[in-house]
């Protein structure tokens, strides 16, 4: 048997998988792609099968499925062509799997990301929803079956990077006082109030630093993603709301910092392009080619931070709110925020609709602790059905949704 890395990409025709795969080609005598697996992207998953020639290719769709498998014995591959949720948990949890990256977007990545942690695999996390929504039952089994996790999105890459190894002994152990968590602010940073309301999904997704999937774009766009991180940097490095603040830096250079007693503040540097904490997580705990070009600090000249504004980014605000109040808030705010960012993606609601419905969906539905992870699939199902109705109702009651984007796709 060789002793190479053998591993799962989750999501592997996604932005983040795609960067994964671009760091693994660069290695291959480190890494073996056991499986890839995606949404319903035949075509792209079979020319990943045909360069990577993993074990398995999973979809979650079964017609997709049938088309790839058509592909695949045409081609004379190997590979195993799989589909459905349980395929997805399978390949995460598979003996001959070492490591797990788990970038599949949204609740969808909770099931496999769960079962990569219960089978004790190295797990790289790029899917910030699994920790949103379930954090305690995912960090307990973590802990109870020895996995090592390494966080991919940036800003929690750049913290683990600045933390002492043995932060899990507790910060103030370590002597953290804060974390100082990054943001570029989107592409509506310095956008008045009243003209975000009639801002375009494509708008909406043209960030200025980072070329990301579409519902992660919003998010930006939205600082959701900013207050998905705050609850991701709550669980992943045990430390409470207070001690977590959020620094609009439009550069995104520095992909996030850590303050210690002493006054010092350590930081992470680097482009804006994901193959550094993806590289970084397959490597740990050495240091690997990334295929990142070297940090030019004269050109970039200057560094600039600024206060978040909770009003306009009201959904900042919303985290914040979900993440002190504990139990199953940060699900509902999850999911009511998948089914709005999806509705706005539809031109089925304006940008300011997103708070909105995710305030409302936070207010209807009472929450619970997170005991088990029915807790967790009980709130995020309330939480769909709740906001999906309050949209309709929205847009009933609005004249016409589709004329709050008058000129949108250009
Ligand atoms: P993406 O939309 O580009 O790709 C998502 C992948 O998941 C695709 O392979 C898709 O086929 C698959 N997928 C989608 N729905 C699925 C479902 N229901 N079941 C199974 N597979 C499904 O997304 P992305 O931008 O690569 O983001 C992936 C995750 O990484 C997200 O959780 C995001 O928040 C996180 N993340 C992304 C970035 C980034 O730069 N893109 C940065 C930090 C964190
Ligand atoms: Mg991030």
């Amino acid at each position: 048997m060789s002793d190479k890395q053998r591993i799962t990409v989750l999501g592997s025709t996604g932005s983040i998988g795609v960067s994964t795969l671009d760091v693994i080609a660069r290695h291959l005598g480190r890494f073996r792609v056991v499986a890839l697996t995606a949404h319903s992207q035949a075509d792209k998953l079979f020319q990943q099968c045909q360069q990577f020639e993993p074990e398995f290719a999973v979809l979650l769709d079964a017609d997709a499925a049938q088309r790839l498998q058509s592909k695949i014995t045409a081609a004379g591959l190997i590979t195993e062509v799989l589909h459905g949720v349980e395929a997805l948990e399978r390949v995460s949890s598979l003996p001959q799997v070492d490591s797990v990256m788990a970038a599949i977007v949204g609740a969808a990545g909770l099931r496999p990301s769960l079962a990569a942690a219960r089978a004790g695999k190295k797990i790289l996390l790029a899917n910030k929803e699994t920790l949103v929504m379930s954090g305690r039952v995912f960090m307990d089994a973590v802990r109870e079956s020895g996995s090592e996790l390494l966080p991919i999105d940036s800003e929690h890459n750049a913290i683990f990077q600045s933390l002492p190894r043995d932060f899990g002994r507790g910060l103030d152990v370590v002597g953290v006082t804060r974390i100082l968590l990054t943001a570029s602010g989107g592409p509506f940073r310095s956008k008045a109030l009243s003209e975000l309301e009639h801002v375009t999904p494509a708008q909406a997704c043209a960030h200025p630093n980072w070329s990301m999937g579409r519902k992660i774009s919003v998010d930006s766009a939205s600082m959701m993603n900013k207050g998905l991180e705050v609850i991701e940097a709550h669980w992943l490095f045990d430390a409470p709301a207070d001690r977590i603040q959020v620094v609009v830096h439009p550069q995104s250079v520095i992909h996030s910092m850590v303050e210690y007693a002493d006054g010092s503040v350590l930081a992470q540097l680097g482009n804006p392009d994901m193959r550094t904490p993806i590289a970084y997580a397959l490597g740990f705990p050495e240091r690997i080619d990334s295929g990142v070009a070297p940090l030019d600090l004269f050109r970039i000249a200057r560094l600039d931070f600024e206060a978040p504004d909770l009003t306009r980014f009201r959904c900042l605000d919303l985290a914040y709110q979900a993440l002190r109040h504990g139990g199953t808030a940060p699900a509902i705010l999850n999911a009511a925020n998948e089914v709005a960012v999806a509705a706005f993606l539809d031109e089925k609601l304006s940008f300011l609709g997103i708070p909105s419905v995710i305030e409302h969906a936070l207010e209807q539905i009472s929450t619970v602790p997170v005991n088990c992870l029915e807790d967790v699939q009980e709130a995020d199902r309330q939480a769909r059905e709740i906001a999906s109705e309050h949209i309709l109702n929205r847009s009933l009651s609005n004249a016409s949704p589709f004329t709050l984007h008058p000129s949108t796709n250009t």
